[in-house]
């Protein structure tokens, strides 16, 4: 322990820092004025149950991504650096069939460690924070899988239950009834780190990392079944001013914020999405974020999101000069803040100009992926072949290929049975339990969940034949539950103008190519609804395009009454779609919506492509483009399109999986 008394402050040069009973230096307790120690803070985040390089949906491996992987990234940094710390942003236990086998269908118990825990308890993580897709399986689970008791009445304090064997850290999720954080707010990891001597010698000294973990506030509305009347959250900004002092004052040497969010530079809301840019201003030493399943820095890629943005060098990896890290997801990268601490004046100072950032892929510069090691498969062994086993289970078949390739160009073969598995869950649950909405129209609307949001292999693809619940969970991705709304022709209208921001305003004039698809809009909040018609006009600003909007061969009226089927992160305000708040909710259904496609299947048996997915709710209105529009998907997919009605042609190969199209809008 470091003592910071007014005398020893006053000393030049050569301050005592060790406590008698400490020991912890060799160099006696002495550290120099001037020493330095280089630290190497490592990232991984948004890892959503993809232990191995497998894809369960697919039942194939894919070596793109899996924390296996992520694995040996860390082994050489750790090979490379001295002084290394080894955290989690969140997003973790949540993602693939992996993580449901483990949760619903066959729960690990008290004495069980979940799969990915067990990973990274083997590859000795310092600390992690709590991801709002922790919350997806209800707060029993996580207090049990994490052992944190959340003196919640009605859950049971897990006694020495299988878990994490670092510090979980979450300063804004407190309970309702103590006003207290349900998970250690933050910790200080004390740790003896090699550092250079002014004299040029390698000296051992201590050094006291603080952990603090922050998830998006908006888990109130995403899980209200599972959260609301137990706990609470706090804005990000209000809680780092809370905590930030009691780390220093307990010995913090240097702070790193574990924000599970993206950057937002829109001024400040404590319940925004992405608050980790307002988090830069309030003391911290670093930043690891996440949430948004995107790169920073991300040097050169002019695409990426961060180009632009106020106050962030997406070259330094800064944002507003504090060093900041997120790692793709899925174990596809490991991200890594350089820091350099500097004993001045009787304590560690961070040299802010001697920072540097970075995140290394595991996919080589040849195309090639590092090696997967080789001790993580072994030790999930049994939970992999349960997993598989569970998601080969039939349910039916279907006679066409149901694929989100060309989702967003208006293929319903991946969408539409969605859609109709949810209208009839609906229409039966009225009929039975809410007769005073008998006379209402039943509409659904479901988004192509899997649309390369992450890259080529993340895209729904049925192929005709047998299918198995590992099919299901590709049609449905997430655990969601059923609920519907009450809503206007005007909502309605509003809903779908919201879906439509899904594509950039494309200029019929405009001779240069144009890319049809808006990356800063997420393919989970394009919306396609089931029982209108609509078309979309591209040529026209974002809240002007939908035309043509008509229900039973009319217009829609602003003023009729429709029910829609969703799900519970819609229908509570997840998306941010205009009075869709949680307030028209009138079904709160305990049900998966993945279930419920599950039962819709086995109840039809054989599925056939103009019966379940040929009905096209909307599509654009023909625009005569003087210049090329750009669609990126998959590769060799153009047989695929036309079977869906679209036309697409090549324009290049990316070399990643993917190939740009061109896509064919005059009719
Ligand atoms: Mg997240
Ligand atoms: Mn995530």
């Amino acid at each position: 322990m470091l003592m910071r008394t007014t005398a020893l402050l006053g000393l030049a040069g050569i301050v005592l820092a060790g406590c008698s009973s400490s020991g912890t230096s060799s160099t006696n307790g002495m550290i120099a004025d001037g020493t330095t120690v280089d630290v190497v803070l490592m990232e991984t985040t948004d890892i959503h149950q993809n232990v191995l390089s497998y894809d369960y949906y697919k039942l194939a491996d894919n070596p793109s991504f899996g924390l296996e992987r992520t694995a040996t990234l860390i082994k050489q940094a750790r090979s490379q650096y001295a002084n290394t710390l080894l955290l989690d942003d969140g997003d973790l236990i949540q993602g693939t069939a992996l993580g449901d086998y483990q949760a619903v269908i066959k729960p690990v118990t008290c004495s069980q460690t979940l799969a990915v825990h067990k990973v990274m308890n083997y590859l000795k993580y310092d600390a992690g924070t709590i991801g709002n897709h922790e919350f997806n399986y209800g707060l029993p689970f996580l207090s049990q899988v994490t052992n944190t008791n959340f003196r919640l009445n009605g859950v049971t304090a897990p006694s020495n239950c299988g878990a994490p064997n670092y510090p979980q850290v979450l300063a804004n999720v407190s309970n309702l009834a103590d006003k207290q954080p349900i998970f250690t707010p933050f910790s200080i990891l004390k740790r003896t780190f090699s550092g250079k001597a002014p004299d040029g010698s390698t000296v051992t000294v201590p050094v006291n990392v603080g952990v603090i973990g922050f998830t998006p506030p908006t888990i109130m509305d995403w899980d209200k079944a599972n959260l609301s009347n137990r706990v609470y959250t706090d804005g990000l900004v209000e809680t780092a001013n809370k905590y930030l002092p009691q780390m220093r004052a307990q010995g913090a040497d240097l702070v790193v914020a574990l924000s599970h969010g993206g950057l937002d530079p829109s001024s400040y809301s404590p319940t925004m999405e992405n608050g980790s840019w307002h988090l830069t201003k309030t003391g911290i030493d670093a930043l690891m974020i996440g949430h948004s399943h995107d790169i920073f820095p991300n040097p050169g890629v002019a695409s990426s999101q961060f180009n632009n943005m106020t106050g962030v060098d997406n070259t330094k990896g800064l944002v507003n000069s504090i060093p900041t890290v997120m790692a793709g997801n899925w174990g596809n990268r490991l991200g890594l803040i350089h820091v350099t601490l500097k004993f001045t004046g009787g304590k560690w100072v961070v040299q802010k100009d001697k920072s540097s950032v970075e995140t290394r892929s595991t996919k080589n510069a040849d195309g090639s992926y590092v090696a997967a090691d080789p001790n993580v498969s072994a030790l999930v062994s049994a939970e992999h072949q349960g997993t598989i086993d569970y998601v080969k289970t039939p349910i039916g078949s279907t006679d066409f290929r149901m694929n989100t390739y060309f989702a967003l160009l208006g293929d319903v073969s991946a969408v539409q049975i969605v859609n109709m598995a949810q209208q009839d869950y609906v229409q039966k649950y009225i009929q039975t339990n809410l007769p005073q909405y008998q006379s209402l129209p039943v509409l659904s609307v479901s988004a192509p969940f899997k649309a390369g949001r992450n890259g080529a292999s993340d895209f729904t693809d049925v192929q005709a034949g047998s299918i198995a619940i590992n099919n299901a969970a590709d049609l449905y991705l997430y655990p969601n539950t059923v609920q519907a709304v009450k809503v206007s022709g005007a909502d309605i209208l509003n809903w779908l103008e919201t879906s439509a921001k899904m594509f950039n305003t494309i200029n019929p004039a405009s001779s240069a190519p144009q890319d049809l698809i808006n990356n800063n809009y997420q393919v989970f909040n394009f919306d396609v609804m089931y029982g209108v018609q609509y078309q979309i006009d591209v040529t026209k600003a974002p809240g002007s395009r939908i035309v043509n909007a008509t229900y039973n061969g009319a217009p829609i009226n602003p003023a009729q009454q429709f029910i829609v089927a969703t799900n519970n992160y819609r229908a509570s305000g997840g998306g941010n779609f205009p009075g869709i708040d949680g307030t028209k909710t009138i079904i709160q259904s305990p049900d998966a919506n993945r279930d419920v496609l599950i039962s819709y299947i086995k109840a039809k048996g054989t599925l056939n492509r103009a019966s379940y997915g040929a009905t096209r709710s909307w599509s654009f209105v023909p625009v005569s483009a003087a210049g090329p529009v750009r669609f990126k998907t998959v590769a060799n997919q153009i047989a695929a399109a036309a079977l869906a009605g679209i036309t697409v042609s090549k324009n290049s190969d990316n070399n990643d999986g993917t190939w740009t199209y061109l896509v064919d809008l005059s009719h």
